[in-house]
């Protein structure tokens, strides 16, 4: 007999893109989940079960084993780190870029500089790897107005056709990544429910 499945997905935009690919592995919510405001959905498979969440709660489910799978943005990735988790499918959709910006035309100072963002790990990282001193401001949205109001000097921020960034003054810098979501799988769920996660990994992959 097979376990319960559990699959935490990424509310919003992205999921959009996500049911498709559930679909083609033969995964279908019971109901709409754009039209219900439940956080877990029943889907044609008895066994199989979904959870709707903020994108970047996604690994932290997934990491502890709240639930089996989940997909991500390689973003939230980064950021909450990758350790208890695999990684084994790029879903390609939901593709950006993380990116260093500021504002237009403006040199950034030299020495310590603010970076504001909501990728407090990613920014650390990126700028310490570069040997570039920072203080690292948390934000949890609008990035874009803190260069502007003089909160920082550059912000680390998702950008997809640069229009956010050029609507508010300010100009893409340097690239720090790639993204696009990701089906990542909690480790200890791969080694007990091998046998079903493996054949959600094959039909997705298959229907890719
Ligand atoms: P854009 O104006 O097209 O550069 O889009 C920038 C804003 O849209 C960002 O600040 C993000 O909040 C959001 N965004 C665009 N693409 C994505 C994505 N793939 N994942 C998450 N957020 C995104």
């Amino acid at each position: 007999m097979s376990q319960m499945l559990t699959i935490a997905l990424t509310k919003g935009r992205i999921l959009k893109e996500t049911l498709p690919l559930l679909a083609a592995a033969g995964i279908e919510p019971a109901e709409d989940i754009s039209k219900s405001r439940k956080l877990i959905f029943e889907t044609n498979k008895d066994n199989v079960r979904l959870l709707v969440l903020r994108g970047s709660d996604v690994p932290t489910y997934v990491k502890f084993g709240s639930a089996d799978m989940g997909i991500a943005g390689k973003d939230t990735l980064m950021e909450s780190g990758s350790e208890g988790l695999y990684e084994p499918v790029d879903l390609g959709i939901a593709r950006c870029r993380l990116m260093t910006a500021a504002v237009k035309n403006v040199k950034t100072p030299e020495g310590r500089i603010k970076v504001a963002t909501k990728y407090v790990n990613v920014a650390k990282r990126y700028y310490a790897a570069q040997g570039r001193q920072v203080d690292v401001i948390k934000l949890y949205g609008a990035m874009e107005l803190a260069p502007i109001m003089d909160l920082a000097d550059e912000i680390v921020d998702i950008v997809d056709t640069g229009n956010t960034l050029l609507a508010n003054g300010l100009e893409p810098r340097e690239h720090i990544a790639d993204i696009s979501s990701r089906l990542v799988v909690n480790k200890a769920s791969m080694k007990m429910k091998h046998e079903q996660i493996q054949s959600v990994l094959d039909a997705v992959q298959s229907a890719l």
